[in-house]
């Protein structure tokens, strides 16, 4: 069989959902979507059953279906911030957004249980048939950032006969059969996919003097107060934004910046004892550190070899354990950090980041890119890549890229345009909100200006510093 369209999309997570929806609603153009999963959703498909966003569900999906109901939580961690969507949310969302808004346009092929094995070519894992897609356009790689989870991948570190470790999709089902008392928990990994194993460990019951916690590295984690949407928030958000430029813009090192935002309020970490080197963009509440600062038994020993009968065999050393020890691997790394790639090739799209750590609005902006920009070399200078930020240090190039694509975009009075009508920016409708006699904001908005440059300078000299380092 041979089909033709405009774009051929290979994944259907949520940046290939993203992208669709936004060249189905600004176009009248053709796609396919194929993914070798059952159902859309890419990696939320494999997620443990109590996983959530961790940036408010209004950032995240597509462009023009909502996302949750608007609300903010009124108890547990997350009080008083905008709704974050379970894992079986996004899913269920995802599900939606292609069967009922999708689909129905009639202009979209969507090919699940299908591997895409190059040249166009698709081959439905089930019945092993081949579609050809001739592509008027591009073809969209949306499978960039490899997105693993724990439940598929395979640890780095062996483990020996009679230990149990498990991901944490098996955690409720495991806990509940009740047949074990485990002596401890102990959690292996730094990243956020561990920091929720310890919030649920403990909102379930735990005692935190039976969870243990190995952390080859410590991490700064943006607070979630400030990344969240709407004016009732302006301070929090423009405000704190102009904070982090004045830290910017005075900062010595990366170590003073990160100290200055943690001064500041928009950056935590969990020890306080302890400088993070990580930086992930991993978002939490302050409910959420102080729950994890209960778990006294920290584990910095480097990473796991080995889990053995007697404890656990680090690059560092060995450290007991009790014999009866549920480890749960936390160890995946989520995203694969694979250099950047130019967005816009021949006939080729790669959407990566072009917002800091915002994947579904970056995925959105590019398909409006692609649909008004005609000049690959156009389209690529307003869609400076970011790179995603492993080390702290990291945050540098990631803001100037960031500011980059921010200033070309406000030079554009379509992108403008654009952005004042995206459900996924969840700022430049704030600003543009604020009212002439709104003092206190517009002073805000000055500051913002006033800084901008002086960040934008400092930024390249402590970056020039730490490559000559
Ligand atoms: C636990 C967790 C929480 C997160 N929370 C947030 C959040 O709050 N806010 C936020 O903005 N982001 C969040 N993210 C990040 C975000 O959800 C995704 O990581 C990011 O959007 C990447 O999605 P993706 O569509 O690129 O990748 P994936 O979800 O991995 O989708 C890629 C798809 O491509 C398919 N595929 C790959 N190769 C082929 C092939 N050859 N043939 C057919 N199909 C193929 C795969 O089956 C997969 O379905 C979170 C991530 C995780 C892991």
């Amino acid at each position: 069989m041979e089909i033709e369209v405009d774009y051929l999309i290979v994944g259907a997570g949520a940046v290939g959902l993203a992208f669709a929806d936004t060249i189905i609603a600004e176009s009248d153009c053709t796609i396919a979507i194929v993914d070798r999963n059952g159902q859309p959703g890419g990696h939320w498909n494999d997620a443990y059953d109590f996983v959530r966003l961790h940036q408010p569900s209004e950032f995240y999906g597509v462009n023009t279906v909502p996302l949750g109901s608007g609300q903010k939580d009124q108890e547990g961690s997350n009080k008083g911030y905008y709704e974050l969507a379970s894992g079986a949310e996004v899913l269920s969302y995802f599900d939606q957004v292609v069967h009922q808004h999708l689909l129905p346009t009639g202009r979209v092929h969507y090919f699940p249980m299908t591997e895409y094995e190059g040249g166009g070519r698709l081959k439905s894992l089930l019945s092993g048939e081949t579609v050809t897609v001739k592509v008027h356009r591009k073809t969209v790689d949306a499978t960039y950032y490899g997105t693993t989870v724990p439940s598929k991948h395979t640890p780095s570190f062996s483990v020996a006969d009679g230990q149990t470790l498990v991901p944490p999709n098996a955690l409720s089902e495991l806990l509940q059969d009740g047949t074990n008392n485990w002596d401890r928990y102990c959690v292996l990994g730094g990243g956020k996919t561990a920091m929720d194993v310890g919030v649920w460990l403990l909102e379930a019951g735990a005692n935190a003097d039976d969870v243990s916690w190995v952390k080859p590295r410590d991490a700064w984690l943006l607070n979630r107060k400030h990344v969240q949407p709407g004016s009732e928030f302006f301070h929090d958000t423009i405000g704190m934004q102009v904070k982090q430029l004045e830290a910017l813009a005075g900062a010595s090192s990366v170590e003073e910046l990160f100290l200055r935002m943690e001064h500041s309020g928009q950056m935590l970490r969990i020890d306080a004892d302890h400088t993070p080197s990580m930086y992930h963009c991993a978002t939490a509440s302050n409910v959420e550190v102080g729950l994890l600062r209960q778990i006294d038994d920290v584990i910095r020993m480097g990473h796991v070899q080995s889990i053995e009968a007697s404890g656990l065999s680090m690059t560092e050393g060995h450290r007991a354990m009790p014999a009866n020890t549920l480890y749960i691997d936390c160890t995946a790394s989520a995203v694969q950090r694979r250099p950047a790639v130019p967005i816009f090739q021949s006939d080729l799209i790669v959407p990566q980041m072009v917002r800091t750590c915002q994947p579904t609005f970056s995925a959105a902006m590019t398909a409006h890119i692609e649909l008004t920009v005609d000049n690959r070399d156009k389209a690529n200078e307003l869609c400076t890549v970011l790179p995603l930020p492993d080390m702290a240090e990291d945050f540098l190039p990631l803001t100037l890229a960031d500011m980059v694509n921010q200033y070309q975009w406000m030079r554009n009075a379509d992108i403008r345009r654009w952005l004042l009508g995206s459900r996924l920016d969840g700022f430049s409708n704030v600003i543009a909100a604020v009212e002439a006699h709104e003092d206190d904001k517009i002073s805000v908005l000055s500051q913002y200006r006033e800084n901008t440059l002086p960040a934008i300078g400092n930024i390249q000299n402590l970056m020039a510093k730490a490559n000559a380092s």
